[in-house]
């Protein structure tokens, strides 16, 4: 069997990738995903009343990528913006949940740093950019502000994002729009003043964004587009690519059963899989293994109303490493997003692990549930147990950015093009966001529809 394009992993860049193919007029695509089910990490549980997210459980607003695919899918109705108490987000320090300062009149106030960290944003303008070609998010924050910073701003927010360490990711692949205040303003400060001064030239545009997600969970924009998707292309899950040959001037996808060739393929897998597929290709499967991975675990409680010490107000809270805990940090998801438990009942999600406590991931889900369990009564106050629960575990759950990757992905995007055809899309190489894998589908299509029209 021969299609155009072959794609191979079903997750939310495999999906938006075959839906932009198609809008751009290009036919004959198969989609093949291993799992059971497509959407990857995107998946919602909704059991005994509660809407509860596996992974990702919502998208920024700022970035128009997702809003425009729902819109294109013709769910807008569905669309579902975080509640105003979701403005509300909090670090743990020593032991206290403080709430993270929204206003530089806040910020002066806030028990978040001492007098001394809050007066290095002062001296930040001052300090002259750096000749550097990459460094890690640790150093460039040490280098700008202070360790204060770096701990309990900073960190938190690496293993809010990444489940990562800000002294192994790199901050001009991780954060570049960060890195790029420093390169092309000279420095944080000046580089937000500058943006603001534009922004308000060009309308309101909240720089964080409101979080957003659908009424019935992310997995309505998955189901969604295989809706969309199935009487167009071939979808077929259940199917596991094992190898990968280039043949003349068609890949040849080997799976259990079947031989497929595809003009062009692309692989919409984490960076190892891809890595595997292509071990015959020495260089590029060894530049693709180089992509590591961060575990995570997400384990779920759901509590009656008044259960807690403390009741949930806001987004939920991160936990800087030099608190020393076993936690990440907890979303509370009901706060957040109010469908998402039953009237009169409560839920959240705590994270675990992530490059930070790797180890934590081979406990078992009772030892996981405990350890969240334990952890929010030390935080919060568990006056009564939590009447359900779920453990889910991501033990290669989201990529990290370590120094050199925006190198390493040139490279292997170069390389992918040497060989003709072969293409990389997933969160393993741009960003790890759902506005990431959805943005870069549409780059990506493009790319594959200019090699067909070549070839
Ligand atoms: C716990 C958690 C919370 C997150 N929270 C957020 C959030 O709130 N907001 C946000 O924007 N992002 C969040 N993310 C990140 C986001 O979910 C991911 O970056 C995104 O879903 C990745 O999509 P993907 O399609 O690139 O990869 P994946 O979802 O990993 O999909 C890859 C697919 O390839 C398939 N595959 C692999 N090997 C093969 C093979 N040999 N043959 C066929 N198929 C194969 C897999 O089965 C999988 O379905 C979170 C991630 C995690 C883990």
């Amino acid at each position: 069997m021969a299609y155009d394009v072959l794609i191979v992993g079903g997750g939310i860049s495999g999906l938006s990738l075959a839906f932009y193919l198609y809008q751009r007029g290009v036919r004959n695509i198969l989609l093949l995903e291993k799992a059971s089910r497509f959407g990857g990490k995107l998946h919602t549980v909704i059991e005994k009343g509660y809407i509860v997210e596996t992974g990702p459980n919502g998208f920024l607003d700022n970035k128009p990528y997702t809003l425009q695919l729902a819109e294109a899918l013709n769910i807008t109705s569905s669309l579902y913006p975080s509640s105003s108490q979701a403005a509300k987000r909090f670090i743990l320090k020593n032991g206290k949940l403080i709430e993270i300062p929204t206003s530089p009149l806040a910020f002066f106030k806030s028990p978040i740093l001492s007098l001394k960290a809050k007066l290095s944003i002062l001296k930040e303008p001052f300090i002259p950019a750096a000749e550097l070609s990459d460094e890690t998010v640790a150093s460039f924050v040490y280098r700008r502000l202070c360790k204060e910073f770096l701990d309990y701003l900073i960190d938190p927010m690496v293993a809010g994002i990444y489940a990562g360490r800000a002294d192994q990711l790199s901050i001009k692949a991780a954060f570049p729009a960060i890195w790029q205040l420093e390169k092309r303003y000279g420095g944080l400060i000046k580089g937000m003043i500058h943006l603001m001064k534009n922004r308000k030239r060009s309308g309101p545009a909240g720089p964080g964004g409101t979080l957003t997600s659908f009424t019935k969970g992310v997995q309505e924009l998955i189901d969604a587009l295989c809706a969309y998707l199935e009487d167009k292309i071939e979808l077929r899950k259940a199917t596991d690519v094992k190898e990968i040959n280039k043949s003349g001037k068609s890949w040849e996808i080997h799976t259990e059963k079947e031989t497929y060739k595809a003009k062009a393929l692309v692989l919409s897998t984490p960076a190892y899989e891809a890595s595997r597929l292509l071990s015959k290709y020495k260089e590029l499967s060894n530049l693709l293994s180089k992509i590591p991975y961060g575990p995570i675990a997400v384990v779920a409680l759901a509590f009656k109303e008044g259960s807690l010490a403390r009741t949930p107000d806001g987004f939920g809270f991160l936990v800087p490493s030099v608190e020393k805990r076993k936690i990440l940090g907890c979303l509370w998801d009901s706060c957040v997003f109010p469908n998402r438990a039953p009237e009169g009942k409560l839920l959240m999600r705590v994270m675990l692990c992530g490059t930070r406590q790797p180890e934590v991931c081979h406990l078992t889900e009772e030892e996981l549930f405990q350890t969240a369990i334990d952890e929010i009564d030390a935080i919060m106050g568990v006056k009564q147990p939590p009447e359900a629960t779920w453990v889910f575990k991501h033990p290669r759950g989201i990529p990290q950015y370590t120094l050199g990757h925006t190198e390493r992905v040139e490279a292997i995007f170069k390389m992918g093009k040497e060989l003709g055809g072969l293409f990389f899309h997933s969160n393993a190489y741009m960003g790890v966001g759902l506005n990431d894998c959805i943005g870069y589908a549409i780059e990506r299509s493009q790319e594959v529809k200019e090699f067909l029209q070549e070839t």
